[in-house]
């Protein structure tokens, strides 16, 4: 490669330019990384979704869609973007917030059809306000 200070041809290895001096851009602390597509937006979904009950299902979803389109542009360039922490975190947020709504929304099933008794008395409270 060639220096972009002075030009000169060097080792495509140098850290910096034995010329000149000046560092070289192939050096990965040189580089200015992107941040990660998407991180910010699926974390705040992804977080949102783990703590509204029902209706953060729908944000776990939509984190979960975009830390892995997230991630599928890391990885078709990952010298371009720098850490991917926030993306694996959305991705481990949304698929528990996923699961816990799943599990949920399974629960009220359950002791809507009076399989399962949690002893919350949540639907004896709605009996009786619709029995009087
Ligand atoms: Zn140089």
């Amino acid at each position: 490669m060639f220096c972009n200070s002075c030009g000169a041809e060097i080792n495509d290895q140098a850290i910096v330019c034995p010329k000149c001096g000046v560092a070289t851009v192939k050096h990965p602390s040189n580089v200015v990384k992107e941040p990660v597509p998407h991180g910010v937006s699926a974390l705040v979904c992804s977080i949102f979704g783990l703590v509204v009950p029902c209706a953060g299902m729908v944000l776990s979803i939509i984190g979960l869609c975009l830390s892995i389109s997230g991630r599928n542009s890391v990885k078709s360039n990952p010298e371009k973007y720098g850490s991917t922490t926030m993306l694996t975190v959305a991705l481990s947020l949304s698929i528990i917030g996923l699961v816990g709504s799943i599990v949920y929304l399974l629960l009220l099933i359950l002791m809507w059809v009076g399989l399962v008794d949690l002893g919350l008395g949540l639907f004896d409270f709605y009996e009786n306000l619709l029995n009087l």
